[in-house]
């Protein structure tokens, strides 16, 4: 069992892993930026290290100072959340080579799903079913990668191999602009992720995306906990989440369930963990594993009843894990809507002063959030600012639970997101479920063209 835990993150989900640290008797060592002194889990922490400046790469991204903010206080282990360092494999290495507990999978898992072209191989081979593709990266001669995209069909997607965050990606439509679609994705790719190696996978026109969550403890025993459709996306980006998917079979969900248990065990992989798949005509095609935990995990943890940070931490201790596929029961409906701080319509972030806080409440309300009145928003991270789930017994219960909470919930001073979820939980589609990941933003484009038709 661990006894100190360094939370390397900050914002909600560091407020997140603190609680579940404090709940299981674990001591706590935040660290922060130097305009992150006033976060709430900094405050609550039994230690906390400033670590570097504002800018992430001095401070939340700055390994050895990190590091040394372990060494300082004597923690154990090192929880990195999601982002930042999370899925950073050379960091998993140098925690675990200083003597520290990593909470997470080995750093060679990490390394493994960081290369998407490496990944799909491995999930190839241990027959997960993936999307039609190159099978490998794309070199430089036109024709080869021609023939390639011709015999995949078009629409292609070019992808890069380091990529993520949604960024990365071009789709092509006609043999005329694939080469041109290659060079450019490889170069944003060597910009963006220090790596240009690209890969080509079919464009599935109108999928959802589903995601299988799996605990593992790297001693022999995998579950799967359920899957989450996100499908409501921004620029590949999530904006609204729910548990299970809306029209996914308990069959269905059992037959992908197992293939993502069998993946685990195959690689060794430890910790939490999530396969996301797109799902378009009955059938799951594997696009990445996710080797951390997710900001989306609230709704499993809603309908399973289980704390996947606890688990985390006890998988970390060394424990094996304690609860079986048969103590996995779905148990109603979850949503999470993705709290921002910026404009509804242009979607600018807006930093800033929150000068009124109002937490929502009621039966099966969740606010996962480290803001409070009189707390200032730096512009210098993600402008997510919190997440609000809710859980019913029924999907059309959550959906309630969700239009009264979002109408209860107030952060004032700053500009939020709040108008655009409260118009995606009244919208018809969604109330009907099961849209594609298309689905928000063609709503979006149809509201700017009457926006722009009444002027
Ligand atoms: P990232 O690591 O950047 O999140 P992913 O591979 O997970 O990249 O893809 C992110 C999103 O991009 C998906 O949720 C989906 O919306 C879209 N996407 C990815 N691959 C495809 C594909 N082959 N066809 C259509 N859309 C895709």
């Amino acid at each position: 069992m661990l006894e100190k835990v360094l939370i390397a993150n900050r914002g909600e989900i560091a407020l997140r892993i603190l609680r579940a640290c404090h709940t299981m008797g674990i001591r706590t060592v935040a660290v922060h930026s130097t305009v992150d002194r006033n976060l709430k889990h900094v405050a609550m922490a039994d230690e906390s290290v400033c670590i570097g400046p504002a800018p992430s790469a001095q401070s939340y991204l700055n390994m050895p100072a990190i590091i040394a903010a372990a060494e300082v206080t004597d923690a154990q282990a090192i929880h990195p959340g999601y982002g930042f360092l999370s899925e950073n494999a050379d960091f998993a290495e140098r925690v675990e080579q200083s003597g520290f507990v990593f909470v997470g999978p080995r750093a060679d898992t990490i390394r493994l799903m960081g290369d998407k072209v490496e990944a799909i191989r491995a999930m190839q081979a241990a027959g997960v079913p993936c999307v039609p593709g190159s099978g490998g990266p794309l070199g430089d001669d036109p024709e080869a990668n021609a023939r390639i995209a011709a015999e995949i069909g078009y629409p292609v997607l070019i992808k890069a191999a380091g990529g993520g965050g949604g960024r990365g990606m071009r789709d092509v439509r006609t043999e005329a602009a694939l080469a041109t679609a290659i060079a450019t994705t490889k170069a944003e790719a060597k910009a963006a992720f220090g790596n240009d190696m690209v890969y080509m996978e079919k464009y599935l026109e109108n999928p959802r995306h589903v995601e299988i969550q799996v605990l593992a403890d790297g001693q022999g025993h995998a579950i799967f906990l359920g899957e989450r459709d996100c499908s409501m996306q921004r620029r590949h980006q999530k904006v609204v989440e729910e548990a299970p998917a809306p029209g996914i079979t308990p069959e269905l969900r059992a037959q992908i369930g197992k293939v993502c248990v069998e993946a685990c065990l195959r690689i060794g992989y430890r910790g939490a963990g999530t396969f996301e798949f797109l799902y378009q005509d009955g059938r799951f095609y594997f696009i990445e594993m996710n080797t951390r935990i997710q900001v989306e995990h609230p709704v499993t943890e809603l309908i399973t009843g289980v704390d996947l940070i606890r688990e985390q931490l006890l998988i970390a201790g060394g424990e094996p894990l304690s609860i079986r596929q048969q103590d996995i029961e779905l148990r109603g409906h979850a949503i999470e809507c993705r709290i921002n701080a910026e404009d509804p319509d242009s979607f600018m972030p807006s930093p800033g002063l929150i000068q009124h806080y109002h937490a929502a409440g009621g039966p099966g309300v969740r606010m996962d959030t480290h803001i409070y009145e009189g707390y200032r928003v730096p512009p210098n991270y993600d402008s997510m600012i919190g997440k609000l789930i809710v859980h019913g017994a029924t999907r059309e219960q959550a959906i309630a639970r969700m239009r009264v909470a979002l109408s209860e919930l107030v952060v004032d001073g700053i500009k939020t997101n709040i108008p655009l979820q409260q118009r995606i939980l009244a919208d018809g589609g969604f109330a009907q479920g099961g849209q594609n990941i298309h689905y928000l933003e063609k709503k979006l484009a149809e509201r700017r063209e009457k926006a722009l038709s009444v002027l």
